[in-house]
Formats: structure tokens, C-alpha cells, sequence
């Protein structure tokens, strides 16, 4: 999928050049390629790879044989990582009243941080060798009431982050991932739903590199996003969102300018692993978990290890 992505970008490339934001997406890709040294050719992650289940059978995409892979299956691109503790900010965009998620994706921030699962992104480092912290703190949430009504492009989802920070809701932070969650009701057309179900990106906002994820609510098209119809906290949407929240995070703090830790098809570290769950248990409810993080079960895909040859796993 991303493979084909970027094909088509470079296809239009030059046309997209002359739009505004509202294609930074490939644009952002297109100038990747041009500071490239030569003997790259890795394909560009367009964060948005890979975060929808594929279609029973259909596998994951192979390699296309154009560059030897790093010994561990993901190659590093010379960018930065996420250094230190990454704070993480929520907009919970829409209507989410009522809605467990609002404790139940706090805590998965708070878990997330020194858990043996977080702790494969330890593995990847920058140029001076320097790794991303087990540490992940949720700083603040804000809310916004439809600032951009229901149906969202890519560039409002900016505008959200940008405004959420230009209102004194959010500070301005370039240690942070901001998330955008939106609720059951809100769509994104760039593709949310049919050809992914959240990503990550990159910005300059207040003059910072800001990096920001839209993840919207899996209520609006289970099938596709979210893993199980009963889950761990008995809300299927919410727990869906766990998993694809931590996808985005560890995709962001590994690889957040999107010039930094990405395999030859341009998959990004989570990419590798998505909808992989490996050993499971079941929960009370009936459904399915595999890992504790805090107080609460959850079922959350596996990442990438960038070490003993790689591997997707739950821990390190
Ligand atoms: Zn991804």
C-alpha cells in the first residue's frame, strides 16, 4: 500500500507542488526524495501505512528487493527521533460525553510509559546515537465543539492542533505528540475508515516542528478498526483506538519528521506490526487482551524490535 502510494506521488508530484497544505502529505514526501543521497531508495513513509487491517489473506506487502535492509529489517534515514520523556496531548474533538474513553485512553498514556512494551522503541536511536526514552506523559487535554464541523480534511486536522495552541488550550510544545480523537460521528476523507484508521504527521506551528496524529473513533466502521466487537474495558471504539494511538506514538517518537526509522517499502516501525497481536488472553468480559498496563487490559499490536534481527514482539 504504501509502495502504490508513492508511486502515485510521484506521478503527480509537480502538480501538487503549486497546492497548498492541504496535500503536505505528498508534498512533504516529494522533498524527502530530493535531499535523499543517491544511493537511497528506500520508499517514503507517508504515515498513514499500514493502519488498516488487511483483508484476511491478503498478508502484509514484501519487500521490493531495491535496497538491502539493515540487519534488523528497518533502516535508519539520518533524521531525529523523540529524545527524552515524550509529553502527549489530546483534542477530543466532537462530541465525547458519556464516553469511557476519556479515562480509559488517559491511562493508556500513563501505562504506555516505562512498560516493557514501550520499551522496544528503545532500540532506535539518532545519528549521534543517542535512543528514545521509555517515558511517555500526558500533559493536557483539550476539547473542541466541531471548530471544523464533521467532515475533516487533512488541513483541518492541522488547523485543530494549530488552533487548539493559538487559543492557549495547548501549549507549544516540540517534545510532544498531539493527538486528535474524534468521535464516532466525525469523518476524515483523506481516508479514515477505508484506507486507514489514524496517522501521524508533521508541522511547523508557532514557528516549533509540532508533531500530530488524527485517530478517529473505530465506532464509526468496526470492521475495519476495530479488533473485536467485546473488548478489555467495554468500549470497543475506545480500545480500538488504543491500539491504533499506540501505533501512531511509537511510529511518531521513532520516526516524527518521517526521515528517520522506516524499511525498504516504507513502513514505519508499527507498520511492520499492524493487527499482529501475538499471545493473547482473555479478559472477564470474554474478550481478548494481551498486556496490562496500569490497572487495565488491553489489546494492542505488536512493534517492531530493532534488534536480535528484528522481530515483532510485545516486549523488550
Ligand atoms: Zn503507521
Amino acid at each position: 500500500m504504501s509502495y502504490k502510494l508513492n508511486m502515485v506521488m510521484g506521478a503527480v508530484a509537480l502538480n501538487l507542488l503549486a497546492l497548498p497544505a492541504a496535500h503536505a502529505e505528498l508534498i512533504r514526501g516529494v522533498a524527502q526524495q530530493i535531499t535523499h543521497q543517491p544511493w537511497e531508495n528506500d520508499n517514503m513513509p507517508t504515515g498513514k501505512g499500514w493502519a488498516v487491517k488487511a483483508p484476511a489473506g491478503q498478508g502484509y506487502a514484501v519487500s521490493t528487493g531495491r535496497k538491502t535492509t539493515g540487519a534488523n529489517g528497518i533502516n535508519y534515514h539520518g533524521g531525529p527521533v523523540m529524545l527524552g520523556t515524550t509529553n502527549v496531548y489530546f483534542i477530543w474533538y466532537g462530541n465525547w460525553a458519556g464516553n469511557t474513553a476519556s479515562s480509559i485512553l488517559p491511562d493508556l498514556i500513563g501505562g504506555l510509559s516505562g512498560s516493557p512494551y514501550f520499551n522496544i522503541n528503545t532500540t532506535y536511536y539518532n545519528a549521534s546515537n543517542v535512543a528514545v526514552t521509555n517515558a511517555t506523559l500526558l500533559k493536557k487535554t483539550a476539547t473542541d465543539n466541531y471548530s471544523h464541523g464533521k467532515v475533516l480534511a487533512d488541513t483541518d486536522v492541522s488547523a485543530i492542533v494549530s488552533g487548539a495552541i493559538a487559543n492557549g488550550s495547548l501549549p507549544v510544545d516540540a517534545n510532544a505528540v498531539y493527538f486528535v480523537l474524534t468521535s464516532a460521528d466525525v469523518t476524515e476523507t483523506s481516508g479514515f475508515c477505508t484506507s486507514y484508521c489514524g496517522w501521524h504527521t508533521h508541522g511547523t506551528i508557532s514557528g516549533q516542528d509540532i508533531k500530530y496524529a488524527f485517530v478517529g473513533n473505530p465506532d464509526q466502521c468496526p470492521s475495519s478498526c476495530a479488533a473485536q466487537t467485546t473488548s478489555p474495558n467495554g468500549n470497543a471504539g475506545a480500545d480500538g483506538m488504543a491500539s491504533v494511538m499506540s501505533h501512531e506514538l511509537e511510529e511518531a517518537v521513532t520516526d516524527p519528521d518521517l526521515n528517520a526509522w522506516y524499511d525498504s517499502t516504507g513502513k514505519e516501525n508499527a507498520d511492520k506490526c499492524a493487527w499482529k497481536f501475538g499471545s493473547t488472553y482473555t479478559t472477564s468480559n470474554g474478550s481478548m487482551a494481551n498486556m496490562k498496563l496500569g490497572t487495565r487490559d488491553y489489546l494492542i499490536q505488536q512493534n517492531w524490535l530493532n534488534a536480535s534481527g528484528g522481530l515483532c514482539t510485545l516486549s523488550h
